[in-house]
C-alpha cells in the first residue's frame, strides 16, 4: 500500500486491476468488453449506472455509461474513456522491477486512457470502504474518444447533473493541465472536371487532377500561424493512365485555438478551391464538419482552483499546458461545464512505446480521490 497524505491507495489491487483492462480488447467503436467489465465492477461496489444508446448512433458496440455515487454536498464528474487506439489487440501489460509498465511491443498499452478508467474505480472502491464523508461522484465512461469524441458527442449532456468534470486524458506529467485545446475541422473537396481520351483527343478533357494541383499550391499548409493548422493529408483521383481525370478528392483537417480562425480558414480554403478550379472550367463542392469546439481555461475557473489545491496537498508540481489534441473535455466545455484534461499515467501514447508507472498510476487514483474530498 503507498500512503498518500490523508488515505491509502491499494496499490497492488490498482495494479491489479490496470492489467487486467489492458487484457480486454477495445479499439474504438468495440467497447463491448470493457463496457461490460466497468459495468460489473460498478455492481460490485453497489453503484448505480445506466448505458446510454449512443451506439446506435456512433456504430460502436456499446453505449457511454453513466453513474452516480451519492456523497455531500456539490457533485463532481470523473470522465474516462473505453476505447484504444490500434495497434490494440491482444495488448499484454508487462510490469518491470522497477515498476514501468510497457507492453510487449506488438500494440499499444492503452494507458491512454486504461490508466484513468482503473484509477477512477480504484478511488470509488477506496471512497465506498472508507466512512469519511466525500462529494457525490459522477460518473461518465465513454466510447470513442479517439475517433473526434464520438461517443460524448453523442451522450445526452442534459444528464450530467456536475458543474464540474475531470477527465485524465493527457499525456504529459501527473500535475499537468491542458489550459486549451483546439477546433478541430475536417473537410473533403470533391472536383469535378470532364473525362477524355488522354491520347486522342485530350483538348476535349478537364483534369479535375490539374484543378486540385492549381488549388493546393495556393493553400497554405502546416502551421499556418503561432495557434492554428491546415493539413491536406489524402488524395485520390483519376480512373486510368489513358484518362483526363474527371473527379479527384481532397481531404483534410484544420485545427485552431480560436474557433472563428478555424472558420475563417475553412472559408478562405473553400474560395480557392472554388476560384482554381473554375479557372480551368471545372466544380468544386467542399463539405466539412467540426468535431472539436476550442476552449480556453481561465485562472478562476472552478474545477482548475480544485485541481490546483488538490496537486498542492499532495505535493506534485502544477505544469500548464496549451494542447493541440482534443478530448472529451471539448465536448463538456461546450456544455458550459467547468471541465479540466489532466495529465494522465500515461507516455508515448498511440505508440507500441507507450508505458506507464506504478507511481503514476498511484497518483492518478490520490488526485481523484482527493478531488472527490474538496
Ligand atoms: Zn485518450
Amino acid at each position: 500500500m503507498a500512503q498518500t497524505k490523508d488515505h491509502r491507495i491499494n496499490t497492488e489491487r490498482l495494479l491489479s486491476l490496470f492489467t487486467e483492462l489492458v487484457s480486454i480488447d477495445s479499439p474504438s467503436f468495440s467497447e463491448r468488453q470493457m463496457a461490460d467489465r466497468i459495468e460489473k465492477e460498478l455492481d460490485d461496489l453497489s453503484i448505480n449506472w445506466t448505458e446510454d444508446e449512443s451506439g446506435k448512433v456512433t456504430g460502436s458496440t456499446a453505449g457511454n455509461i453513466h453513474g452516480f455515487l451519492p456523497g455531500v454536498g456539490e457533485s463532481v464528474l470523473f470522465c474516462a474513456h473505453m476505447d484504444t487506439v490500434q495497434p490494440g489487440i491482444g495488448k499484454k501489460a508487462v510490469v518491470d522491477p522497477d515498476g514501468t509498465i510497457h507492453s510487449d511491443g506488438t500494440t499499444v498499452l492503452g494507458a491512454d486512457d486504461l490508466a484513468a478508467v482503473a484509477g477512477i474505480l480504484e478511488c470509488l472502491r477506496e471512497l465506498t470502504e472508507s466512512d469519511t464523508p466525500h462529494r457525490p461522484v459522477e460518473l461518465l465512461f465513454t466510447t470513442a474518444e479517439e475517433a473526434y469524441t464520438a461517443g460524448a458527442s453523442a451522450f445526452d449532456l442534459s444528464k450530467i447533473r456536475s458543474r464540474e468534470a475531470f477527465c485524465f486524458d493527457l499525456s504529459d506529467a501527473i500535475g499537468s493541465y491542458s489550459t486549451q485545446e483546439p477546433t478541430l475541422i475536417s473537410y473533403k473537396v470533391r472536383i469535378r472536371g470532364k473525362a477524355a481520351h488522354a491520347g486522342f483527343e485530350p483538348e476535349k478533357g478537364i483534369s479535375s487532377i490539374l484543378a486540385a494541383a492549381n488549388a493546393i499550391a495556393k493553400i497554405r499548409q502546416g502551421r499556418v500561424n503561432d495557434h492554428s493548422t491546415l493539413n491536406i493529408g489524402l488524395i485520390q483521383g483519376g480512373s486510368g493512365t489513358n484518362v483526363v481525370p474527371e473527379e479527384t478528392v481532397v481531404e483534410g483537417e484544420l485545427r485552431s485555438a480560436v474557433h472563428e480562425e478555424a472558420l475563417e480558414l475553412l472559408a478562405n480554403l473553400t474560395r480557392t478551391f472554388e476560384d482554381e478550379v473554375k479557372a480551368i472550367g471545372a466544380t468544386a463542392e467542399v463539405t466539412h464538419t467540426v468535431h472539436l469546439t476550442a476552449y480556453q481555461v481561465g485562472a478562476d475557473d472552478p474545477a482548475l482552483i480544485h485541481y490546483q489545491k488538490v496537486l498542492d496537498s499532495l505535493g506534485i508540481e502544477k505544469r500548464s499546458k496549451a494542447t493541440f489534441g482534443g478530448s472529451d473535455v471539448n465536448v463538456f466545455r461546450r456544455h458550459g461545464l467547468s471541465a479540466i484534461c489532466a495529465g494522465n499515467a500515461m507516455h508515448a501514447a498511440h505508440t507500441t512505446k507507450e508505458y506507464t508507472n506504478t507511481k503514476e498510476l498511484e497518483d492518478v487514483a490520490g488526485i481523484l480521490y482527493g478531488l472527490a474530498h474538496c
